[in-house]
């Protein structure tokens, strides 16, 4: 038992932690310390209208505890929308350990961990995220069952990223269908940025259909795995956006839809796998659209790995996945459909169409 005396409350900043809640909507922020493995993590329930939060647990060296619940509060947030405009009944929620994944992580550290959220009763359920591998999450598992996105071997769906692409491919190709006036993407240019694990499948759609590709990708080891199995063109990071594509496809790291590559990207379509790709949602968003660029929502058309766990829950079944993960092309299709009709972006009409359905279906769990 800790026995030196507690900073005053005020010292803490609580009323920041409350206040960014109600402006966020978020419903719970719970905090977890562990003395004996050092652990020290978040977990934010963002909202669980349409049922239990679910979201990966992301390990980060963060720099304070306050840029940690900033994180936090900003990932679960977005799961919510994720999860509602893919039609699962499910909410959003995250969680972070802070500290350095590669000196600090151990069985005890993630098994204390999966200890914790076993205490939250399923409000908030599991799964990896960045620094979070399949190894730490047999260790969470062995101490709850609210996690998902569990190796083979566990009986989970392994990795999620063939999933996820399949997801991308299908929202490209709406995409592709509301620009072209068909979803043919045959001859079309196409730009895919980081060919990792979700970019290298999604190469492999785009070269079936007999699209032209162009990969830049930081990592020597995964062009080279591309470029033995297809022919596609090496682009490099400086002349990356000065080509004549047709679809820019991010698929490595956030915010790179930004005043720097819009300035010279010349495509009609953006459409690719990684997480919160418009550096700021209302500018870039304004400014793709005023571009005449179709933005396809990242939320919506990546969410074949959140799918995909969520099938587990069910019990796994790729088969599944994949049908359910078909939907992200109409759901893409619609709000496209809203944006032109509404007058507003796409990434507007996608949060729109997700904070409608968590309305709707929570109105309809009201008591008899
Ligand atoms: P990954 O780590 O396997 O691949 C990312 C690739 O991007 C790597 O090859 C890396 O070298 C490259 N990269 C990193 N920085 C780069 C840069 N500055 N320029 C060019 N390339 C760079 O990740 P992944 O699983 O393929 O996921 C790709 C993106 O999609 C990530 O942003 C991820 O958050 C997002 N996402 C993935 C999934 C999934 O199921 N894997 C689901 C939803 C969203």
């Amino acid at each position: 038992m800790a026995t030196t005396t507690l900073k005053e409350t005020s010292n803490l900043n609580i009323s920041a932690v409350i206040e960014n809640m109600q402006t966020g909507g978020h419903e719970q922020v719970v905090h977890f310390y562990d003395k004996a493995t050092g652990l020290k993590a978040i977990v934010a329930i963002h909202n669980t209208y349409l049922g239990p939060a679910l979201g990966g647990t992301r390990m980060w060296n963060y720099a304070s505890e306050s840029e940690a619940l900033t994180d936090v509060l900003r990932l679960s947030r977005g799961m919510t929308y994720k999860a509602a405009i893919t039609g699962l009944n499910l909410g959003g929620g995250k969680a972070v350990i802070i500290g350095d994944a590669k000196t600090q992580k151990s069985e005890a550290l993630m098994r204390r961990f999966g200890k914790f959220v076993n205490g939250l009763a399923g409000r908030y359920i599991t799964a990896e995220d960045v620094n979070i591998g399949t190894k730490d999450m047999e260790y969470i598992s062995l101490e709850t069952k609210h996690c998902t996105g569990l190796p083979e071997s566990f009986g989970g769906g392994g990795d999620p990223s063939p999933v996820t692409a399949y997801g991308v491919y299908l929202g490209m190709k709406a995409s592709a269908k509301e620009v072209y006036g068909k979803d043919d993407l045959k001859g079309k240019k196409i730009l895919v940025q980081g060919v990792g694990k979700v970019g290298q499948t999604l190469v492999d759609y785009l070269i079936k259909e007999e699209a032209i590709v162009y990969i830049f990708d930081i990592n020597a080891d995964n062009v080279k795995l591309v470029t033995s199995k297809h022919k596609v063109t090496v682009v490099d990071a400086l002349t990356m956006f000065d080509l004549d594509i047709d679809i820019y496809a991010p698929c490595a790291l956030g915010a790179t839809v930004n005043n720097d590559s819009l300035s010279k990207l010349r495509c009609t379509i953006i459409a690719g796998a990684a997480n919160n790709q418009l550096a700021d949602e209302e500018i870039h968003g304004l400014l793709c659209a005023e571009k005449g660029i179709l933005y396809a929502p990242d939320f919506l058309i990546n969410a074949g790995g959140l799918i995909n766990v969520s099938i587990e829950l069910e019990g796994y079944n790729r088969d599944r996945a994949m049908r359910k993960t078909e939907h992200i092309y109409d759901a893409a299709l619609s709000v496209f459909k809203m944006a032109k009709e509404e007058k507003i972006t796409t990434i507007q009409a996608a949060k729109t169409t997700a904070e409608r359905r968590i309305e709707e279906i929570g109105r309809i769990k009201l008591p008899y």
